[in-house]
């Protein structure tokens, strides 16, 4: 019996008011409060920041939040270029993973500058980073004359950069994550995005460039499409399509266009 509670002569206690001022016990169990939200790359039950802060070392399943793309390509531009960038959510493994290699992919874009004022940090950072490298005289490219005419990147990092972004950006769009059994590919170069062009046009048809801070730095597209006796078409319904097309567009210098596609479904045609 709880304070407020009513009963009959025999004991009985009155329906409805069994517990009227009783508190329920919170339950602290660890599976019901704690883990609610999971990675949205790598699919990880999340530990509630607030639990995960008391800890001696942050979990690996830490719950952080992850920019979209990361922020690093940001470097020397005013505050109006930073506004409402998206974020997702992140265990702290995936977070500190992939904070590694996103410096490269601000590198490359900072070295292909040629004469734009704003991304002039970028184009400072990078040839810091690049030549502060414990490997860097391996990456340098000379001519006879001695003279640095390029640099060696990874495209092994690059893909996994653009892989974290793709993923955010399908999290933002859809509000969910990307089914494990997705094939997911790039195709970085201009010269092999020629053979997809029925997949740019498609993408240049049926999509406005949404923007994480601005456009000059970050803009995509993604759309999920089905296909119905050989004909793609888009759909607003992620549980009928057979896979999403998207473009991830660097500082307006680097496309990348990535085709996602649910495992059992085989594309013959485009
Ligand atoms: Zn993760």
């Amino acid at each position: 019996m709880g304070k407020g509670d009513r009963k009959t002569k025999k004991g009985k206690i009155i329906i409805g008011t069994f517990g009227l001022k009783r508190r329920h016990k919170k339950n602290n169990s660890p599976n019901t409060i704690t883990f609610i939200k999971r990675c949205c790359y790598c699919r990880e039950k999340l530990i509630k920041r607030k639990i995960a802060s008391k800890q001696l070392y942050y979990p690996s399943n830490g719950e952080t939040d992850d920019h979209i793309p990361q922020q690093c390509l940001y470097e020397g531009y005013n505050v109006e270029f930073k506004l409402n960038r998206k974020k997702v959510l992140s265990c702290y493994k995936c977070n500190q993973k992939f904070s590694e290699i996103e410096n490269d992919l601000r590198d490359f874009i900072g070295i292909l500058n040629i004469d734009n004022i704003n991304q002039e940090e970028l184009t400072i950072s990078g040839v810091k980073s690049i030549l502060s490298h414990r490997n860097a005289s391996e990456r340098l490219c000379y001519n006879k004359n001695g003279e640095v005419i390029g640099v060696d990147f990874s495209f092994d990092n690059f893909d996994l950069n653009h892989l974290k972004n793709f993923k955010g950006i399908y999290n933002i769009e859809f509000k969910n994550i990307i089914p494990k059994e997705y094939k997911i590919k790039f195709i970085n170069d201009p010269y092999s995005q020629k053979k997809f062009t029925p997949i740019l046009t498609f993408l240049e048809n049926n999509d406005d460039w949404k923007v994480s801070g601005h456009e000059d730095i970050f803009r995509y597209k993604i759309i999920p499409f089905k296909n119905i006796n050989g004909e793609i078409s888009k759909t607003n319904k992620l549980s009928d399509s057979i896979g999403v097309f998207s473009l991830l567009h660097y500082h307006k210098s680097l496309l990348i266009l990535v085709i996602g596609t649910k495992k059992d479904k085989i594309i013959k045609k485009i």
